[in-house]
């Protein structure tokens, strides 16, 4: 949610920094803001709306600094206006402070600040730190550089809440200082200048290398230089790491969105998840677990936890290890596990996915987890994110950057992983016979082909998203993991149409919802799983006798008069059909986005990486 950029360096930060912003603006914001070091001190320039609001603000010409700070603010505490947009600055103007994330006791650190003669200009939480600094700066009373970092430590200290800040002064002209807890924040560096941003996309097509802070770790920067303390300022080595993205892969490259651009991504994307992980002459190779028989022999629970399309391609992850190693795996939603007391110690295995490794409540379920004994997975798509830096292991999906709000090729590409996991964990235990698994193995080395072969039913999926787009309800049906697929297309309807829609088990709809099936309704059917099939079709009927319009995917023949609309897709193992099924679907939602005239990589109210709890 939201974003901050910095630079530091020897060109004009103020493009480098709008630049930075509008790379970000996929994440969500409301209002868009920049202060950067000027001779005459610190400048200041926000307003609510867009970047390009920002942008075609005269101020904006007249910067000419080479150190800055930048925001895009996604409104948690006032409502979006230009006082409560970002940077904030203390009462004498001397520190200028962007702020990702909420402050939660803001309240108490603003009576303590007022009582002691400061002033607010704001309804935000975050403007207390700039003041706060300001407070500890003159307390302390050192007025060099370290004095500057430790009035930012000693501030970071009394705050509790989530936050990535970045801190400039006027008083320190050559300096700026970053910080993370609970939210995002890379740097990216090279030999004279360090760029800040909230996600590597923002800044890669200035750098590859990158350092990655730990929570309460601090960056005293220059242009030239990178210093890091923990918490105590005790000065900390850290190393680069190198990111094999190129900087292209986070433009269009022609596509007319960045979601139809990353639908057709999927076949590369699964290639690069795929990776060295699966052959057919060896076992399933994932180095980077350390993980024997034995440990795997002891548990008696796997837990899957994520939120939103990830915990859906968690469902079908269920559906695969259990049946291929007979563990019990229990999905769950992380926003909900922290408040059940879950039943997790050292017998359970937990799993936890998120795109961005950023998610906020999925990383605190991952820290329960933890506290309770459980050794913990994070399967991610981005290299060196929170969530891998609080887990026991790491597994990358490899999917290369996703822009899109609307997750499509992470979603496919977990759900790949998962699949290669469970493969792994079944040779290790010895839970499947030799032909299931070569089986498998062979159908994951095809189906980049396959995905391919299935985005033929673009054009036929293209004329019923015109025939569809203006309704109001659609429901979508699917048994067995046809289901997790039916909740992913309906999410992803949502996300983009803001249809209504619902995904029902197809045997429960009759248990109640079918009331509300009428004369016209789009019902669409996923039928991939051969040996359900004639169960579900036998449901699809119940709502074509009261009227429904309907739309089926499989991979399988069946009776052409019976339905509107057949999408036949390429014929897989049930495991992986999931990954072949929601392709129409992301084209039906993206093409109802269209015709409705949305924006489709930006959807109203959402954030792609949502790192608020
Ligand atoms: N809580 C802060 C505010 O409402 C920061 C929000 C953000 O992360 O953009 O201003």
């Amino acid at each position: 949610m939201c974003g901050i950029v910095g630079y530091i360096g020897t060109k004009k930060a103020c493009p480098i920094l709008l630049v930075g912003l509008s790379r970000l603006e996929y994440r969500g914001y409301d209002s868009a803001g920049i202060s950067t070091i000027e001779k005459d001190g610190l400048s200041l320039v926000k307003d609510k709306g867009r970047v390009k609001v920002l942008e075609s603000n005269p101020e904006i010409e007249k910067l000419s600094g080479t150190i800055g700070i930048a925001h895009t603010r996604w409104a948690t505490h006032g409502k979006p206006s230009k006082e409560n947009a970002h940077p904030h600055q203390d009462n004498s103007k001397n520190f200028s402070v962007v702020h990702n994330g909420i402050i939660e006791n803001y309240n108490e650190l603003r009576n303590m600040l007022e009582q002691n003669g400061y002033h607010f200009l704001s309804q935000t939480d975050t403007e207390v730190i700039p003041n706060l600094i300001h407070y500890y700066y003159t307390k302390n009373q050192n007025n060099t550089v370290n004095g500057f970092l430790q009035a930012v430590r000693d501030c970071c200290i009394a705050l509790k809440g989530s936050f990535a800040i970045e801190v400039i002064s006027k008083l320190f002209s050559e300096n700026m200082i970053v910080v993370r807890k609970d939210s995002p924040l890379v740097i990216g560096t090279s030999a004279t200048e360090k760029y800040i941003s909230s996600d590597i996309p923002a800044i890669l097509s200035y750098t590859r290398d990158f350092y990655f802070l730990n929570d309460l770790e601090f960056a005293l920067l220059q242009n030239d230089k990178a210093t890091f303390y923990d918490q105590n300022l005790n000065e900390i080595d850290k190393k680069t790491s190198s990111i094999e993205w190129s900087a292209t892969a986070s433009e269009k490259n022609g596509y007319e969105d960045f979601m139809l651009k990353e639908i057709y991504e999927q076949p590369t994307a699964i290639r690069e998840t795929i990776g060295a992980r699966v052959s057919l002459d060896s076992k399933c190779n994932f180095e980077e677990l350390n993980i024997q028989k034995d440990y795997l022999s002891s548990i008696n629970k796997i837990y899957i936890i994520a939120c939103g399309t990830a915990m859906h391609a968690g469902l079908v992850g269920k559906n695969v290890i259990e049946k291929l190693c007979r563990i019990p795996v229990e999905v769950d939603i992380a926003s909900e596990f922290r408040y059940r007391s879950p039943i997790v110690n050292e017998k359970t295995l937990s799993i936890f996915i998120s795109q961005s490794g950023e998610t906020a409540d999925t990383i605190a379920a991952l820290k329960l987890a933890k506290k309770c004994g459980s050794r913990t997975i994070a399967i991610t798509n981005v290299i060196g994110s929170s969530i891998t830096r609080e887990s026991n292991y790491s597994l990358y999906t490899h999917a290369g950057p996703e822009i899109a709000v609307a997750s499509t090729k992470a979603y496919t590409s977990q759900v790949i992983l998962l699949n290669m996991l469970a493969v792994y964990f079944a040779e290790l235990l010895e839970t499947s016979d030799l032909k299931t698994i070569n089986t498998i193995k062979q159908e994951i080395l095809d189906l980049p082909k396959k995905i391919e072969e299935t985005f033929k039913c673009k054009d036929q999926i293209q004329d019923f998203a015109k025939k569809i787009y203006q309704e109001k309800d659609v429901f979508f049906l699917g048994r067995g993991v046809d289901e997790a697929v039916a909740k992913e297309a309906s999410l992803k309807l949502k996300e983009i149409s803001y249809i209504h829609s619902e995904s029902y088990p197809a045997g429960e709809l009759k248990h109640g919802s079918i009331a509300l099936i009428e004369n016209g309704i789009t019902v669409v059917s996923i039928l991939m799983d051969k040996t359900l099939m004639e169960k579900s079709i036998s449901n699809i009927q119940e709502v074509i006798s009261r009227g429904a319009k309907t739309l089926i995917v499989t991979s399988h023949p069946c009776n052409e008069n019976m339905f509107d609309e057949i999408i036949k897709v390429p014929d897989t193992i049930s495991y992986l059909s999931p990954i072949i099924s929601i392709i129409p679907l992301q084209l039906l939602a993206y093409y109802i986005s269209k015709e409705k005239g949305l924006d489709v990589d930006k959807p109203r109210n959402l954030a792609k990486s949502v790192t608020v709890e």
